[in-house]
Formats: C-alpha cells, structure tokens, sequence
C-alpha cells in the first residue's frame, strides 16, 4: 500500500519487546501490527478519506487520516477493519496449522502469531479511547445523547475502563498493557478536568448574566 511508514525512534522499545519472543516472531508480530493500520488506511480510502502517513511509536502504530467528516456508522466500519484484519490473519494461520504438516518448533511459532493476532483484535477492541473499540461504542451511544453527553460517557468509560485494566494488568505482571492503560487513565483525568472547567465557565457566565 503506498502510505510512507515513518519509524518515530521510540518504536525502537516495541521492537525489542517483540524481539524477546524471536526475532521472526517479532518481525511477523510487527508486521501484523502494519497490516492492521493498512486495513484502516484501505477502507478509509474506499470512503473518500486520504492517509498520509503511518507512524511506528512507542506503543503502537497510528495510520494518520481525517474521519471527522464521516458518518458515525462508516467511522466505525474503518476503526474495525484494523482489527478484522488481525483476526483473518489470526484464523488464517490456526487453519495452516491444521492443514499443513509441519514440525513442532514451526507449529508453536505459527500458534504464537495466530494468538498474538487475536490478542491484537482484542485489544484494540476494547471501548477505551482512542482505542478502536471506542469508535464502534460511539456509534452505539450517540444516539441516546447529545454531543456533549456523549463526550462525557466516552470519557468516563474510558476512565473506569483503563483503569480496571491497568489493575489487571499490573497484577498479571503484563507492564506493558498496564503502562499504556496508565497513560490513557491520565488522559481521561485530564480530559474530565477540562470538561469541568468548561461547564463552570457556563455555569458562571449564566450566573453572570441572570445578575
Ligand atoms: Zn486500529
């Protein structure tokens, strides 16, 4: 696909963490990680939206486009493709696995990609922004709230949701999840901040006027 990849140098701590499992299975797992971008890139083409690049950082990749101008409903048909993409790739190897014969060190490197795409699935599904997941869960909500509403639900999940992992996967010992859902758990307190700034501002200026 003709999108420039740009590899921001902090990529470089995603790439050793891969490499711990081998250097082919950290290559395939990255390049998994790719055509997932590429499948958000290639469905938002088919809408009309152009991709400029695709950047490599230090806890995933982010196909950069403009989807602001589309519906809900196909925002949401792009945020899956990426994910989708994992899971064809993720059956796609466990039938290989069924139908070719192969030795047992090949099978076990097969079966890691195969459940490392579904992890990969799984986790961008999860309804946290910025996270896939959350796209398909806006879709779901908006019509039950209004702009500001929603922004509110979305980020209040998002909060509790990041959270809850971050225990879990602290407790797990899995850092790396728990670091990025620490990350976004900041985020969403920052975003809750603001968001209470600006209805007090509404709230003064209302008072203001009634004065
Ligand atoms: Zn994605």
């Amino acid at each position: 696909m003709d999108v420039p990849v740009y590899f921001h140098f902090t990529s470089v701590v995603m790439l050793m963490m891969f490499f711990q499992l081998g250097v082919l299975i950290g290559l395939c797992m990255y390049t998994s990680l790719l055509l997932h971008e590429f499948g958000h890139v290639y469905v938002a083409r088919r809408f009309g939206i152009p991709t400029t690049k695709v950047v490599v950082m230090i806890f995933g990749m982010v196909a950069f486009m403009n989807i602001e101008s589309l519906s809900m409903a196909r925002r949401a048909i792009v945020a899956v493709a990426g994910p989708l993409v994992n899971v064809l790739i993720g059956c796609t190897l466990f039938v290989a696995m069924l139908a070719i014969p192969m030795s047992a060190s090949v099978m076990s490197t097969v079966g890691i990609l195969a459940s490392a795409n579904f992890l990969f699935a799984a986790f961008n599904m999860l309804p946290i922004q910025p996270l896939d997941g959350s796209h398909i869960l806006r879709w779901i909500l908006h019509r039950f709230f209004n702009e500001y509403s929603l922004k509110k639900v979305m980020t209040y999940t998002s909060l509790y949701a990041a959270a809850i992992f971050c225990f879990f996967s602290a407790k797990l010992e899995m850092y790396f999840t728990a670091v990025i859902m620490g990350i976004i758990v900041c985020w969403m307190l920052f975003e809750v901040s603001s968001t209470t700034d600006t209805s007090n501002d509404e709230e003064n200026n209302e008072d203001d006027e009634d004065k």
